[in-house]
Formats: structure tokens, C-alpha cells, sequence
């Protein structure tokens, strides 16, 4: 067991006991971790990771949970939140043509895209309306799934063993694959060039018009549940499947786009999972295709995605 006392003196953020994980997942599904850390500076966020590894607890970060299922009785050990202790955004490097921004991971998409707008910077725009933050948004691999323009993630700052790396490898940033295996992610340089205030806004509020449009509004829902596979859009081998609207319980997929998952009320996580298998089923019989998830599990036994029967 860890100590909590022994962490106290190192830790300087907040700690709770047995936070249901459902009031930190967009999804709203997901019983309590054993221990909630919130840090309130880069250097806590190491110490509590130090101390957890040292200690073998198992411990898992959570930006905004938009991309996030956990199991119906919780995680054994700790979750980690980055917001808003170590949420913070600064340039670094600026010419008239361009700027490095730097970014901690807690720090919400909207907010730099605010920042960088704010600064007539052009590149991050196009994640405006997406509800993550830049760690969610690194392991995810988005930057293409987002379409951010090449080398506009400029590198990340991960947290390896005791170890902080700074990486520039491209190759971590590939479409939906964490690169970055059990890293924590620390923060991320976004390159960007000079653009035009006024032309940014109108971007940003063209975006933000089309994906509110394009997502289910006011119902809870954890994002995208698949990968695309095989050069084939996954809503769209969903919908070929029939699967649409499909309901396990209170989960539902989304009918306004086909990769969402929905949570109508008081789905549980048991729902959701076994909407997930059925769908991925139903893919894989219409198609041929094994659709990969991209929404990413916690709490759950070993082997969660075995078959439906
Ligand atoms: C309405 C809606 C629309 C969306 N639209 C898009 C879209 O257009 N494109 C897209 O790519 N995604 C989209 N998503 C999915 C989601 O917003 C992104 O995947 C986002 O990057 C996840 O960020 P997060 O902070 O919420 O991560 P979380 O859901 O909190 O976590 C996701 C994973 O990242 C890990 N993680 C988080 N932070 C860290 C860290 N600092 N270090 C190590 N691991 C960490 C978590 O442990 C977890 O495994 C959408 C989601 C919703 C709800």
C-alpha cells in the first residue's frame, strides 16, 4: 500500500480518496480510483510518478477524459490530472515570421488554440472544438487524425522511468498510435508561422460551427470509438455494418456520426463494452475489416475486447 504520508510530504497538490472516475470522462461512466493527484507544478507531477512507480502502484493520467472508458468498478491505484495545476502555455522563440509555443500537457486544446490565435499565430487552429488536452492529444497520435500541418508539433517532452526526454521523432506522432507507449507526457512545442488575426478567428469559428454540427450535442459521448482501418473511414464501415444507432442498455452509437459512442443517460460501462464488441462484430462479418479501438480503456480485467458470443 502507498503512504500516503510519505507522499504528502513530497506532494504539494491535491489528493482525494475514492473519486468516481464518471465526474472526470465525458462519457460519465466509471467508478472511483483508489487515489485522485492533482499536482500543482511540473516538478509535483514528477515526484507523485517517481513515488507511484517506486512504490508499484499503477497510476494513469486523465486530461479531460474525452476519449476515455473506464470499467464500472474503477481503477486499483492512482489517476493523475494535469488541470489546472500544470496547464501552463508560453512562447518561446519568436521571429516576425514564426514562434515556438510551448505547451503543459494539462493545457486544454481550446486554450491554445486561444493562445496562439491571441498571438496571430497560424497551425493549431484546426483543433479548435476538439475537447482534449496536449497529452490526450500526443498519446492519441492526432496531429494527423487532426491534421495539423507537418511539423507543427515540433517535439515532446516525455517523462521516461526518471527520465525526462525530449523527442522529436515524427514517428510518435503517427495517426492513432501512441508512439509513446507508458510514457507521461510532460508537455509539447508547437511550431507556428506569422498569420492574420482576423482570417485565425474566422477559422476557429467556422470549425467550431462544423463540428458542433457534424457531434452530438448534449448527450454525453466519449469521442471516436475506432480507428480507421485500412484506408476506410471507421464511421463509415459502421454505418455499412447496419450498426448505427445501435443501442447495449444505455449506450448507443451516435446518429449523427458513426464512430461516437453515447452514453443516454445511465449507461455502464459494461454497456458500452459490449456495444463495442458487438459493432467491431458486426464490421468485421460485413467487411472483413478488425476495426481497432482508439478510445482507450481503464479498470478493466485483462482481455476486455474477447468476443460476444
Ligand atoms: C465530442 C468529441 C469530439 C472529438 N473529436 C475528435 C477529433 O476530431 N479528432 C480526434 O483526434 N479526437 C477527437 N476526440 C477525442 C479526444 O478529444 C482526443 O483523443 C483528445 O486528444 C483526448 O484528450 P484528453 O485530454 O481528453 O485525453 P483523455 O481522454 O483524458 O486520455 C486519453 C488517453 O491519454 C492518456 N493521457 C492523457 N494525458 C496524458 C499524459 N499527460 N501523459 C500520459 N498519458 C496521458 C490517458 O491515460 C488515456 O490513455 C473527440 C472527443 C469528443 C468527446
Amino acid at each position: 500500500m502507498v503512504s500516503l504520508f510519505d507522499i504528502r510530504r513530497r506532494f504539494k497538490g491535491t489528493i482525494k480518496l475514492g473519486e468516481p472516475l464518471a465526474n472526470y470522462a465525458s462519457l460519465g461512466i466509471g467508478g472511483p480510483a483508489d487515489y485522485l493527484f492533482a499536482p500543482s507544478s511540473r516538478e509535483d507531477c514528477v515526484n507523485v510518478v517517481t513515488h507511484l512507480r517506486e512504490s508499484a502502484i499503477p497510476f494513469l493520467f486523465v486530461g479531460r477524459g474525452s476519449n476515455l472508458l473506464v470499467s464500472d468498478p474503477g481503477y486499483r491505484g492512482a489517476m493523475i490530472m494535469l488541470e489546472p495545476g500544470f496547464s501552463g502555455l508560453r512562447l518561446e522563440r519568436t521571429t516576425a515570421d514564426e514562434a515556438l509555443v510551448h505547451a503543459a500537457a494539462g493545457a486544454r486544446l481550446a486554450r491554445l488554440v486561444d493562445f496562439c490565435i491571441e498571438h496571430a499565430l497560424q497551425g493549431v487552429e484546426t483543433l479548435a472544438g476538439i475537447p482534449g488536452t496536449v497529452g490526450g492529444l500526443v498519446i492519441a497520435g492526432g496531429p494527423r487524425a487532426i491534421r495539423l500541418p507537418d511539423g507543427c508539433l515540433a517535439q515532446a517532452e516525455l517523462l521516461r522511468d526518471a527520465e525526462v526526454i525530449v523527442t522529436k521523432d515524427p514517428e510518435k506522432f503517427s495517426y492513432r498510435r501512441s508512439g509513446v507507449g507508458r510514457d507521461v507526457v510532460l508537455g509539447a512545442t508547437f511550431h507556428c508561422v506569422r498569420g492574420n488575426r482576423e482570417r485565425l478567428m474566422r477559422l476557429r469559428r467556422q470549425l467550431l460551427i462544423r463540428r458542433n454540427m457534424e457531434r452530438p450535442l448534449n448527450v454525453a459521448n466519449a469521442g471516436f470509438m475506432f480507428r480507421d482501418a485500412e484506408r476506410k473511414e471507421a464511421a463509415g464501415l459502421v454505418r455499412e455494418a447496419g450498426m448505427q444507432g445501435f443501442r447495449q442498455g444505455a449506450a448507443a452509437v451516435s446518429e449523427r456520426h458513426a464512430n461516437m459512442l453515447l452514453n443516454l443517460g445511465n449507461a455502464t460501462a459494461a454497456d458500452a463494452l459490449n456495444l463495442i464488441r458487438w459493432v467491431q462484430r458486426a464490421v468485421r462479418e460485413k467487411s472483413g475489416i478488425q476495426l481497432a479501438l482508439a478510445i482507450r480503456l481503464a479498470g478493466f480485467e485483462e482481455e476486455p475486447m474477447r468476443e460476444v458470443a
